[in-house]
C-alpha cells in the first residue's frame, strides 16, 4: 500500500507584495501594518484546525507579526500551545520570517508568584512560554500591564535582563500610561535596552491614547501596536443584524458581552458602516484604516475567528487615506 504523507505547507510566493511594512519607532525592526493576535480562537476550547488555518492565511497575506500572551486561552496557556502546534507543523520553517510576542503580568498561575509585575513571575513566566510554543526566544516580551506594588525599576530590570539573556530579542510594555511609559523607557535606556514598542488598547470607541500617549511615544521614538482597534468587533458588520450565534458577544468566556452590543452602538455603526461602503471598504477595513491613520502607530493588532476575517481586514491597505471631510463625519458619527 503506498504511503501517504500530507504535503508540508507552502507559504504564498507573493506574501510580501501586498502587507505594507512600518518601521517600530526609531529601531531596525519592521513589523506589517497588519499583526495578528491569539487571545481569543486559539484556546483549548476552540478547533486547532481552524486556528491553524487562520495562522497559515495570515502568513500567506504577509502577517509576519503574532502576538500571545501566557494567559491566552482558555485555558490560561493552551493559546501558547496551540501556536507550538501549529508552528511545528507548518511554520518552523519560516521562524526567520516571523514576529512572535508574549507577555506576563496578568494572573496566570496560582500563589503570590504567578501575577504582577515580579522579576520572579517574568522570568518564570517566559520560561513556561517558551515550553509551551517550543522556542528557543521570543522576538517581544512585554510586561503586560502596569503594576504600582512593584518598583518600576525591578520590571525594567527583569525585562533587560531577560532581552540580555536572548530569550527575547526586544522588550516592550502594555497599557501603561504616558508618565510611567516615559520612567520605564529611561530605566531600560539606563540598562543600554530600548524600549521597543507599547500596546495599547486603540479603536474608534476608546480613543484615550489621543491624550497624551501617542505623542509621548511619537517624542521618545517608542513603536505602538495597537489592540482590540476593531473593539472586539463590535466596529465590524457582526451586530448589525442581532447577535450571531458564532460571534464573540454570544460567547459564555468572552469579554464582550450581549450587553455590550446597545442600540446606541449598532445605531453609530450603522451610520459608520454606510460611510465604510461608500469608501469602497467593509466597516472592519475602515475601522483598521482609521487607527493607522496615526504616524505613531506601527501596526494595529487584530484577532480573527476564521481565515476570511483576517483576509478582508488586509485589504483595509487598499485604501488607507481619509479625507479631512470623512475624519469629520466619524467624529461627529462618534459623538452623536
Ligand atoms: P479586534 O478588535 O480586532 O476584534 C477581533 C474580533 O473582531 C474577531 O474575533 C471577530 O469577532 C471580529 N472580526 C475580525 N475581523 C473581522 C472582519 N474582517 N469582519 C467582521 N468581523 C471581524 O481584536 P481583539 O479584541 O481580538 O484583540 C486583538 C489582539 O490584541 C489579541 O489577540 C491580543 O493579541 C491583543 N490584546 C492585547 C491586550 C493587552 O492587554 N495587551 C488586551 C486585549 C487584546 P468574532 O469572533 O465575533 O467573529
Amino acid at each position: 500500500m503506498p504511503m501517504y504523507i500530507t504535503p508540508a505547507y507552502q507559504p504564498d510566493e507573493k506574501r510580501y507584495e501586498r502587507m505594507q511594512y512600518q518601521r517600530t519607532g526609531r529601531s531596525g525592526l519592521l513589523l506589517p501594518r497588519i499583526s495578528l493576535g491569539l487571545w481569543h480562537n486559539f484556546g483549548g476550547v476552540d478547533s486547532f484546525e481552524n486556528g491553524r488555518a487562520i495562522l497559515r492565511k495570515a502568513f500567506d497575506l504577509g502577517v509576519t507579526h503574532f502576538d500571545l500572551a501566557n494567559n491566552y486561552g482558555p485555558p490560561y496557556g493552551s493559546a501558547e500551545e496551540t501556536f507550538g502546534k501549529a508552528f511545528q507543523k507548518d511554520l518552523k520553517p519560516f521562524r526567520d520570517e516571523m514576529v512572535i510576542s508574549s507577555k506576563a503580568g496578568w494572573d496566570m498561575w496560582p500563589g503570590p508568584y504567578g501575577d504582577h509585575g515580579s522579576r520572579k513571575y517574568l522570568m518564570a513566566s517566559l520560561d513556561q512560554s517558551l515550553r509551551r510554543m517550543g522556542l528557543d526566544y521570543v522576538d517581544i516580551f512585554y510586561h503586560h500591564r502596569p503594576d504600582p506594588e512593584t518598583p518600576l525599576e525591578e520590571t525594567m530590570g527583569a525585562l533587560a535582563d531577560i532581552v540580555r539573556s536572548g530569550k527575547a530579542l526586544y522588550a516592550g510594555i502594555s497599557s501603561y500610561e504616558p508618565e510611567r511609559t516615559e520612567k520605564a523607557a529611561d530605566l531600560l535606556a539606563e540598562r543600554y535596552v530600548p524600549l521597543l514598542i507599547h500596546q495599547p488598547v486603540y479603536s474608534m470607541f476608546n480613543r484615550h491614547v489621543e491624550a497624551g500617549l501617542l505623542s509621548t511615544l511619537e517624542t521618545r521614538g517608542i513603536g505602538c501596536i495597537v489592540f482590540s482597534p476593531l473593539a472586539q468587533g463590535l466596529l465590524t458588520d457582526r451586530y448589525l443584524a442581532g447577535i450571531p450565534g458564532d460571534s464573540r458577544a454570544a460567547r459564555p468566556q468572552a469579554y464582550l458581552g450581549a450587553g455590550d452590543v446597545t442600540p446606541a452602538v449598532v445605531e453609530k455603526v450603522r451610520k459608520l458602516n454606510d460611510l465604510a461602503k461608500s469608501r469602497g471598504q467593509s466597516m472592519a477595513q475602515m475601522a483598521i484604516a482609521w487607527v493607522l491613520r496615526q504616524p505613531a502607530v506601527t501596526s494595529a493588532l487584530v484577532g480573527a475567528s476564521s481565515p476570511r476575517q483576517i483576509e478582508d481586514t488586509v485589504h483595509c491597505l487598499d485604501r488607507l487615506d481619509f479625507g479631512a471631510d470623512e475624519l469629520g463625519l466619524i467624529d461627529s458619527i462618534l459623538a452623536g
